[in-house]
């Protein structure tokens, strides 16, 4: 059955960005319909930053923490919609914040309160949500405007905007927004899961497994880029905000060089140590810096057992180097199960930087996720997708009445 038009709009995705947009067109006077596959709206912003969700992060930079094939695209948007502008949002409403580390700001008390002043504002605005609505397929309509496909109707409109996000969290993505740009011919960068942990190739696995659990503060670099957090020994390989951060940078078959003793050049230090105690045991020196199961394992595999006296300088240069640059050749990585965003998407080239509007298709939209613009980990991708939605609805112009 296919509907009049009744809306203006019928945006696809009620998640970070379709939500923003929408509250933005609604206060705009248009009529807004916001079409969702899951049963609630913003799942993905509850489930984001351990439950407390990271929603921006004050020292976004769109020239600094975010990856695309064209990375001048995001720059206009993150101008114009900048963190600041969400925070007075956050605090109009009343939500308690702070800042955990790096700029990352998250709720005080739970993400809940995010979604909840979205669709509190949306529904000031006049915001149609429907839940249970998974759009199949989005066409250009003959006599102008859209058509968008759910398994229950078919609704008409003269504009869409996709929202519809990437392919992390397979329960509720969908490949919605890239299917739509494939068959409207428009050029789409290969998505992969970004912001994922990195597993271990078959023999790392054997040895490492068992480190489950153990956090150490590293370096992570891999071509040309790196990162200072923590990173996490995992049955399945390495995670910890460290590696999540490499992953965007990492490509089959490349190596991640892992720092264990960022600050420390650890051949000297060990050479310095061999002069001043002699008789100390490697794996005791070691614990002082490192973990003792990690040194555990590393005995007898990256160096013997011995009293430091007794090693070499040569030998102690090659621990040291392998210390301060472990080269770990990842078997794969953990795919869009677990990874926080995808990178890649629609081209930018396809769309308008200032109105997200699709270059070839008048009165299409894209924002958010779908396109190809990936922040780091740190609540910059919650900050592209507030931006782009915002950004996009100041440019979603009220149908002139007589006109509709
Ligand atoms: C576990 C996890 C934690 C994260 N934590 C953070 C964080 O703390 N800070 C941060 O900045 N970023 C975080 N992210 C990334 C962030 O959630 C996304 O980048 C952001 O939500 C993207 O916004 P979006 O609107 O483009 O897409 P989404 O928020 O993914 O919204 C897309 C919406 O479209 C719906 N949809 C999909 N297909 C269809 C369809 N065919 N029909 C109808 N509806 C459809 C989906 O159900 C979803 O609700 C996290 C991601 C994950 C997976």
């Amino acid at each position: 059955m296919t509907h009049k038009p009744i809306h203006d709009v019928i945006i696809v995705g009620a998640g970070a960005s379709g939500l923003m947009c929408a509250i933005n067109a609604g206060h705009r006077g248009l009529r807004v319909l916001v079409l969702e596959k899951g049963p609630k709206a913003g799942l993905k912003i509850l489930v984001s930053g351990g439950g407390r969700c990271n929603f921006t992060n004050v020292f976004a930079d769109p020239r600094k923490q975010f990856l695309s094939q064209n990375p001048h695209f995001c720059i206009s948007a993150m101008s114009r919609y900048q963190p600041a502008d969400f925070v007075e949002m956050v605090e109009a409403s009343g939500i308690d914040y702070h800042e955990k580390k790096l700029g990352q700001l998250f709720c005080d008390h739970s993400a809940k309160d995010i979604v909840a002043m979205l669709l509190d504002r949306c529904a000031a605005a006049g915001v149609d949500v429907r839940l249970r609505q998974e759009v199949t397929a989005v066409t250009p309509a003959d006599d102008g405007g859209f058509r968008v496909v759910t398994a229950r109707q078919t609704y008409v409109a003269a504009k869409v905007v996709i929202a519809s996000g990437g392919l992390s969290l397979p329960k509720i993505a969908t490949d919605l927004a890239f299917r739509t740009a494939n068959r409207l011919g428009l050029n789409v960068v290969s998505p992969r899961a970004a912001l994922v942990p990195l597993t271990w190739n078959s023999s790392d696995r054997e040895k490492y497994q068992a480190l489950s659990g153990i956090s150490v503060d590293a370096v992570t670099a891999c071509n040309g880029v790196s990162f200072r957090e923590s990173i996490l020994f995992t049955h399945r390989g390495l995670s910890g905000p460290a590696i999540l951060q490499i992953s965007s940078y990492w490509r089959e078959g490349d190596t991640v060089i892992i720092d264990l003793l960022p600050d420390t050049d650890a051949a000297e230090w060990l050479g310095t140590e061999r002069e001043a105690k002699p008789r100390q045991r490697i794996v005791s020196m070691l614990k002082t810096r490192l973990p003792n199961r990690l040194v555990e394992t590393m005995a007898g595999d990256w160096f013997q057992d011995v009293k430091i006296g007794s090693c070499s300088p040569r030998q102690l240069a090659q621990l040291g180097a392998r210390l301060n640059a472990w080269q770990f050749r990842p078997g794969g990585s953990e795919g869009y199960r677990t990874a926080e965003v995808t990178l890649g998407g629609i081209d930018t080239n396809e769309v308008s930087s200032k109105t997200f509007e699709v270059k070839k298709v008048p009165g299409l939209y894209a924002i958010g996720e779908a396109l190809d613009v990936t922040g780091w980990l740190g609540g910059y991708n919650f900050q592209w997708a507030w931006a782009s939605g915002w950004c996009c609805a100041q440019h979603l112009d009220p149908i002139p009445p007589g006109r509709e």
